[in-house]
């Protein structure tokens, strides 16, 4: 199959840091879209794939799913997009679109796994999927996005895992106007957490462990902060959550959030980190409580989070960055210093 040759950054193992590295994108086929990439976020996925702490990385690994770009060709049956339109492609590239969760418009929980944008097998070319650290990306038209007119484009680019990714288990759980909810960790997801329950009309609590990012936190629209390392603050709201979104990346104590949900309340977990969390079965039982999860969202949901976001001008708050400062950047992620994603400036790569 013909290729074409594009630049990235890649990491070659868990210990080493990124660097330039050239990839092979397929040709486009009649059902392909090939964008320049224009804006990429940076998810603390990147990171924990990169550096191997969910086990499974294949190297080298091109991170990258938040990824808004130019369509520079299209395939002869594609419909949807021509040359030049602003399009996005998120976490996923593929699915068998013939499962029970792919005709759901489920295909992120597709049941023979989807594609993923970096680090699944390549069913075309062989080899891993590589992601948006690079300058270009052939995708089927099945799985981009359209970005709506009037949004920023660097900002719009992690709502493409950050956005989806809160708007989903939000909307599932529907979240609304009468509603206490909380979001825990102000990072690039939580940040988003916190704009959507508000925006979807709810009392937002924000929990951080930064109390710095007070400040933030009620400018991005939470009603209240509460510093979670001061006990008595946490326990002022005890059993009185409806629902509470936790988007942290690294070990902490689930139990201290549990107990704050009422009866029938719920804590969806988006966060993922490395290690299992212990929960204390009282904290489930009395008072009957749900423990959940949630991961990213459908190709249709992301295109009505999408759309939700041009009409409620919501985009992300981002700091940008040229391609060779994400070594940097990695390390402010690891250390909660960033406000609140960071982007990288695809044109430094093309330079
Ligand atoms: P991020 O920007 O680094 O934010 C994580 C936040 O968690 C930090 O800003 C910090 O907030 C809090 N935090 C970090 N270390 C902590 C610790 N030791 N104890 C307590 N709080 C801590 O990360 P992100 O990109 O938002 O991603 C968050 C997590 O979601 C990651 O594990 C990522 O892999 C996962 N994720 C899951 C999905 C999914 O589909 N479910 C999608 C994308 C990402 P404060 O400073 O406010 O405390
Ligand atoms: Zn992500
Ligand atoms: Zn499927």
């Amino acid at each position: 199959m013909k290729t074409n040759s594009v630049h990235s950054f890649a990491a070659q193992s868990a210990t080493s840091s990124l660097g330039s590295y050239d990839i092979a994108r397929r040709e486009p086929g009649p059902w392909d879209v090939e964008m320049e990439i224009l804006y990429c976020g940076v998810c603390h996925s990147d990171l924990h794939q990169a550096r191997n702490e969910w086990k499974n990385t294949i190297y080298p690994c091109v991170p990258g799913h938040e990824i808004v770009g130019r369509v520079t060709r299209v395939g002869a049956e594609v419909e949807k997009f021509k040359t030049g339109d602003i399009t996005a492609v998120g976490c996923m590239v593929d699915s068998c679109g013939k499962c029970d969760n792919c005709r759901a418009g489920q295909e992120q929980y597709c049941l023979s796994f989807p594609t993923f944008t970096y680090n699944s097998e390549d069913k075309i070319l062989g080899g891993p999927t590589f992601g948006g650290y690079s300058t270009s990306i052939v995708v089927d038209e099945a799985f981009v996005l359209r970005v709506p007119e009037g949004l920023d484009l660097a900002a719009t680019a992690p709502l493409l895992c950050a956005g989806i990714t809160t708007y989903s288990p939000l909307r599932h759980w529907k979240v609304g106007p009468g509603q206490k909810v909380g979001v825990v960790g102000l990072g690039g997801l939580g940040h988003m957490g916190v704009k959507f329950a508000r925006a979807f009309g709810a009392h937002v609590v924000l929990f951080t462990t930064s109390p710095n990012k007070i400040e933030d936190g009620l400018r991005l629209g939470a009603h209240e902060v509460v510093v979670s390392k001061d006990a008595n603050a946490m326990a002022k709201h005890t059993a009185s959550f409806d629902f509470i979104l936790d988007a942290v990346s690294a070990q902490h104590d689930i139990n201290a959030y549990l107990s704050l949900l009422k009866l029938d309340g719920t804590l969806t977990l988006v966060g993922a980190p490395e290690e299992p969390l212990p929960v204390a079965a009282f904290n489930l039982l009395l008072p009957r409580r749900n423990f959940s999860g949630s991961a990213i969202g459908g190709i249709a949901e992301t295109q009505e989070m999408l759309d939700f976001c041009a009409k409620h001008q919501i985009v992300s708050d981002i700091e940008l960055i040229p391609m060779q400062k994400i070594n940097e950047a990695w390390e402010r992620l690891l250390k909660q210093d960033v406000r609140y994603r960071f982007v990288i400036d695809m044109a430094s790569l093309k330079a």
